[in-house]
């Protein structure tokens, strides 16, 4: 996934006081499929950041009615003794996510990507997210790293659902300029109505994997 280097900008906005009444509204709609998220922090992330950014990413999938459940496995936010259940075999509507610390390198374009998932046309399980790059991205469009990390990571989950197509608007974007950044800020930016459709219709039966795919 990568950012456009477009001019402009907006002020951030002060979003853990924003967080609590939309997590509220979100709850509300008594999501009905559940995505697990398996996560890999290997950038060691202060818990606090990795509050926010699981809170986010919940909240852009809330948005579809789809239910966000996290496997800390490693991390700051992981339990102290390993979780069984980060080792046993991943089942349909399950998908694991690295967090990298993999350098920005100037010389480098490949490193400005803030992230990939290995997916064929149905999709995939293994996403990878870059967070130099998206801090990087994220001081650019002027909005805070932890906001747009949990979007990245909704994105990349998002393919791993359904596959690599993008979508013209939505958090389905190739990118996010800084027209985005609004939508970003106010934690609003979601999936298009046929795409939230799509999703709830593949995580409604999970199964093992060795059965889909
Ligand atoms: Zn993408």
């Amino acid at each position: 996934m990568e950012v456009p280097r477009d001019p402009a900008q907006c002020g951030a906005m002060n979003l853990t006081n924003a967080l609590p009444w939309i997590l509220l509204m979100a709850s509300a709609a008594c999501p009905a499929q559940t995505l697990t998220i398996r996560l890999y922090d290997h950038a060691n992330l202060p818990a606090g950041e990795m509050a926010r950014t699981t809170e986010v990413t919940t909240l852009a999938l809330g948005h579809s009615g789809i239910q966000v459940k996290w496997l800390q496995c490693r991390g700051a936010a992981a339990p102290a003794s390993p979780d069984a259940t980060c080792d046993v075999e991943m089942r349909s509507n399950e998908i694991t996510m690295r967090l990298l610390p993999l350098a920005l390198d100037p010389k480098d374009p490949r490193t400005t990507e803030m992230a990939c998932a290995i997916v064929n046309s149905e999709g995939g399980h293994y996403g990878t997210v870059y967070v130099p790059a998206v801090r990087a991205t994220a001081k650019e469009l002027d909005v805070a790293a932890d906001l747009l990390l949990g979007f990245v990571i909704a994105h990349e989950g998002v393919h791993l659902m359904l596959g690599p197509a993008h979508s013209r608007s939505g958090l389905m974007r190739a990118g996010y300029s800084r027209k985005e950044a609004g939508d970003l800020q106010r934690v609003s930016l979601g999936l298009t109505p046929p795409e939230a459709h799509k999703l709830a219709a593949v995580l409604k039966v999970p199964s093992t994997m060795a059965s889909l795919r």
